[in-house]
């Protein structure tokens, strides 16, 4: 498998660190609003590169942060009247909701900034103590950035460009030793939440989170180290400078960033004001149809937001379900082994699932590996028919089933099935036993499990639950 690493510039194998184990950093939305479908496109993606990892058998340790104190924060609870961490929370949960509806899987751990303090002291402190960092006389501590001598090595940047670009913007009334240094503790202003330090009372820098947060659930060293690509300076470069220096190891050995999700190709931005929110997007589609749309593109190719698009989006998504249905309205009505042709035709639908790894392997090129689903969607449309045996459909269902999990689809439509059907399915399957007609009561109680409805037989009668 080979992904791209923005950090070496080229596609390289993947190697983890340790076997069989995958240790992942994604940085997370600052919570003050509803987050945009730009936000959405980072969750997605590389929710669907950990669910690729997992598919292979790797172990994905998954760490995605919530940044729940900042200006922006701060700016809104002034607005409303009520407590920063009050909006943070609200934020937190509605993201959350946004999330599950984009099927995007929970992280391992979703840590919050504020619930790290200690760690972040630890760290400055220890970034003080090895010469990295100072204390101004304000009680802000800086980065002491031409200390690392890997600075820009993300990013490209050289040093003495951005020495230069600085010098005109260089704000009078800092006590930065050099306008290079980044601010890693701020003192508080009235009113702002704030934490004791050594240095003054005061709040952390948003890069010291994200080092800290990465080194408390996941080590020195990370694996995969990701963000949008807006993120690769000077954040994330100021993350390694941090963490490097802190720890003494290189921190993340892959740097994989998304492109920009564009409107009229500007990038989408809350700043902008050309944005949609989830929420407003989740009003007028499937928000299933959102994330086929985001997998419709290389995830580091820019991509355009438009109607046009998320109708192609839709009419593809629905291709795949209505297969998907069929499948399953065949194998309800039908029954036995495969049959020699069968096999060998579910054999070779293997191609499809090989054309899927190969696309995914290739830096994840989940356009590539759509391409794959819809081949494998014909083939089942064309080998599948009413002459087929449960078991052909069953296989065919589960192997479109699988490659679409990896994408996060769901290919089992939810409907609605209603109390009284099942109360009707189970009084004829009574029927059906009293009558000793054991084949059409398990073809029922079959037919039931296939709609996830799960049967107990108990001394007092038949019970019922949705699975
Ligand atoms: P923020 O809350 O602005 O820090 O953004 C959270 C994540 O969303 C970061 O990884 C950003 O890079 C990413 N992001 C923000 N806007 C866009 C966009 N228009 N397209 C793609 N990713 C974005
Ligand atoms: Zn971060």
């Amino acid at each position: 498998m080979k992904l791209y690493n923005t950090l070496t510039r080229k596609k390289e194998e993947f190697v983890p660190l340790c076997e069989g184990q995958v240790s992942m950093y994604v940085c997370g939305p600052t919570v003050y609003n509803y987050i945009h479908i730009g936000n959405a496109r980072p969750m997605i993606v590389f929710d669907t590169v950990r669910r690729y990892l997992e598919y292979k058998g790797y172990q994905v340790n998954y760490v995605s942060n919530f940044t729940d104190v900042d200006d922006k924060i701060i700016k809104k609870a002034v607005e409303e009247g009520i407590p920063a961490e009050e909006v943070a929370k609200r934020y937190i949960a509605e993201c959350k909701k946004d999330m599950a509806d984009l099927n995007v899987k929970p992280a391992t751990v979703h840590p919050l900034a504020t619930q790290e303090i200690p760690g972040m002291l630890e760290m400055i402190s220890d970034l003080i103590r090895k010469g990295y960092a100072y204390a101004a006389e304000d009680g802000t501590v800086y980065y002491r950035t031409r200390m690392f001598a890997d600075y820009g090595k993300l990013s490209g940047k050289n040093i003495d460009d951005l020495q230069s670009g600085h010098r005109d913007i260089q704000v009078t009334g800092e006590l930065k030793e050099d306008p290079l240094d980044f601010v890693l503790w701020k003192p508080k202003k009235e009113g702002e939440p704030y934490w004791e330090s050594p240095w003054c009372q005061g709040r952390p820098g948003w890069h010291i989170e994200c080092s800290v947060m990465a080194k408390k659930y996941l080590g020195d060293e990370i694996d995969i180290h990701a963000g949008g690509e807006d993120l690769i300076f000077p954040h994330h470069e100021n993350e390694i400078a941090q963490s490097e220096a802190a720890n003494g190891r290189p921190f993340a050995k892959y740097w994989l960033h998304n492109a920009f999700l564009n409107i009229d190709n500007k990038k989408m931005s809350k700043s902008l004001g050309n944005f949609f929110t989830v929420r407003e997007i989740g009003e007028k589609y499937d928000l299933q149809v959102l994330r086929f749309f985001m997998l419709s593109a290389h995830y580091r190719s820019p991509l355009n937001f438009g109607a046009e698009l998320m109708e192609a989006a839709g009419n593809g998504l629905e291709r795949i379900l209505t297969a998907a249905e069929h499948l399953k309205r065949l194998s309800a009505s039908a029954s036995g082994e495969m049959t020699e042709e069968e096999q060998q035709l579910f054999a070779q639908s293997g191609q499809y699932v090989q054309k899927f790894e190969e696309s995914m392997d290739d830096d994840f090129n989940t356009a590539d590996a759509v391409s794959a689903v819809f081949e494998l969607v014909k083939f089942c449309n064309t080998t599948a028919s009413g002459d087929s045996s449960r078991a052909y459909a069953d296989a065919l269902y589960g192997r479109l089933g699988t490659l679409c999990d990896v994408l996060g689809i769901i290919i089992e439509k939810e409907e609605e099935v209603l109390d009284e059907e099942i109360e009707k399915l189970i009084a004829e399957r009574q029927e059906a036993r009293k009558a000793k007609n054991f084949a059409r009561a398990d073809e029922i109680r079959d037919q039931l499990a296939a709609m996830g409805i799960m049967l107990k037989d108990t001394r007092e009668g038949v019970t019922w639950k949705r699975a």
